[in-house]
């Protein structure tokens, strides 16, 4: 939408809204929020509005602490659940952090992505279009409220009820859905057992990462009404599939997609192999990003459809990067790897970067995979020029510290800042001790 600020005003009376939620996004995709009555529009209007970043996570700046939240007028959105005890709405519009001497301050994520967005324009590129696919598990709730990864239903892919008991959560969640603006193209039971995905309409890189965000607080908001638990970590359950958040991308130039071409053998232009180029060279240093926890890599193992090599393919889909067979305006690359534990703004802009380079530099893709590569040996793996994802946190963050342009592209100190925090949280998780290791060692040392 479109929003003027008168706009918003008669809106905001129209609709009886009593509270403003301006929302921004910490370096761990996080969403935070600073709740203003209505009385204080004008000010949020007139980005006059103030609050102290010092205690958010990446923000850590406490000598200039205070800050202003520029709002994105057309991210303004009624919440469809929350009233207060007067009957009135709560609205939220996703807002960039502004430091006090009023420039976007290069900490916040969102700002991040706009001014790799910027950096793409200036490449001749107006649109970084992108369509994902979060997966998410459904458990059910304990006595006291607590989330618990007891399974809610024994459904699988594309399973109707009554095994698929996830469906009438899912009906809801589509509908708020599409009652605060969304297309949702698709909704169904995933592979696992507990699992669903609900695709909505791709947007420009920075709606979708605002989309994603908006996302998960609408399923998880929606689940905790039906008395469940909406989980998006990447493998909450060993021994099943985990969480994906899969990516579809394009480029496009004055409303055309700039991937397609017609005389290519697989359709593909040459800007659309140069970008796929980018991401091969550079994904094994961005995984950090779009796969930040140490659950995430939990995730990328063998078995579970989910990608393990660096790699793609025109028809398999066991790689970590597919080419959908739709061609023409929704020609795109599918990447696999992402799960949706990452910052949708870092991760998207992590990719961009990465992909810019690899037109810039004119790099060529490795040959496709057509086959199986779970079904490859090592030694042919390494013949066909395949390697490896990072198969740690620890792993991935050592890879991002060494490459420059995903550094630069996620901004120098912020980039450091997560690598910090990273290594924090893995050194944390290697000291404890985990079932596996008793169960494995306790009966024979
Ligand atoms: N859940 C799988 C993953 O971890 C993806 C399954 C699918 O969408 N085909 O990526
Ligand atoms: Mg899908
Ligand atoms: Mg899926
Ligand atoms: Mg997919």
């Amino acid at each position: 939408h479109d929003y003027t600020k008168d706009d918003i005003r008669n809106l905001v009376k129209s609709e009886n809204v009593e509270f403003l939620r301006l929302t921004f996004t910490d370096m761990y995709g996080i969403i935070k929020n600073v709740e203003v009555p209505v009385s204080q529009l004008e000010k949020v209007l007139e980005n006059n509005l103030m609050f102290d970043g010092s205690s958010i996570d990446g923000f850590v700046r406490i000598e200039e602490s205070d800050m202003y939240l520029y709002p994105d007028l057309s991210t303004f959105m009624i919440f469809p659940w929350a009233t207060d005890s007067h009957g009135g709405k709560v609205a939220r519009i996703i807002a960039s952090v502004y430091t006090a001497d009023r420039k976007p301050f290069v900490g916040d994520p969102r700002n991040v992505l706009i001014a790799n967005l910027d950096k793409m324009k200036q490449q001749g590129f107006d649109s970084f279009n992108i369509g994902t696919e979060p997966e998410f598990f459904l458990f059910k709730l304990d006595e006291n409220g607590k989330p618990t990864t007891k399974l809610n239903d024994s459904g699988s892919y594309f399973d109707l009820e009554p095994l698929d008991m996830g469906e009438n959560v899912r009906r809801e969640i589509v509908l708020t859905l599409e009652e605060m603006g969304f297309e949702v193209e698709a909704a169904h039971h995933e592979v696992a057992p507990g699992q669903h995905e609900v695709d909505f309409k791709y947007a420009s890189a920075l709606e979708a990462a605002d989309n994603i965000q908006t996302f998960k607080l609408i399923v998880k908001t929606i689940a905790r009404k039906y008395n469940l638990y909406a989980t998006f970590l990447p493998k909450p359950v060993s021994g099943i599939n985990g969480n994906g958040m899969h990516t579809n991308m394009s480029l496009f130039t004055a409303g055309k997609n700039q991937f397609f071409a017609e005389d290519d053998e697989l359709q593909l232009s040459t800007t659309a192999y140069n970008f796929l180029g980018g991401i091969l060279k550079h994904a094994t240093n961005f995984t950090a990003i779009t796969n930040p926890t140490v659950n995430s890599y939990k995730r990328l193992v063998p078995g579970f459809e989910a990608p393990v090599y660096v790699a793609w393919s025109g028809s398999n889909r066991s790689p970590m990067v597919r080419v959908p067979a739709s061609r023409g305006q929704s020609t795109r690359l599918e990447l696999r790897s992402v799960d949706p534990t990452a910052n949708p703004y870092l991760a998207l802009a992590g990719i961009l970067a990465a992909g810019l380079d690899g037109i810039k530099d004119k790099i060529e893709p490795a040959e496709s995979v057509d086959r199986n590569i779970y079904l490859m040996d090592e030694a042919e793996r390494i013949k066909a020029g395949i390697h490896d994802l990072p198969d740690t946190l620890l792993a991935a963050v050592r890879n991002l510290e060494g490459d420059r342009i995903i550094r630069e592209a996620i901004g120098i100190n912020l980039s450091q800042q997560f690598i910090d925090a990273k290594l924090l949280e893995y050194r944390a998780y290697r000291q404890e001790v985990s079932q596996w290791e008793l169960d494995s060692y306790l009966d024979i040392y």
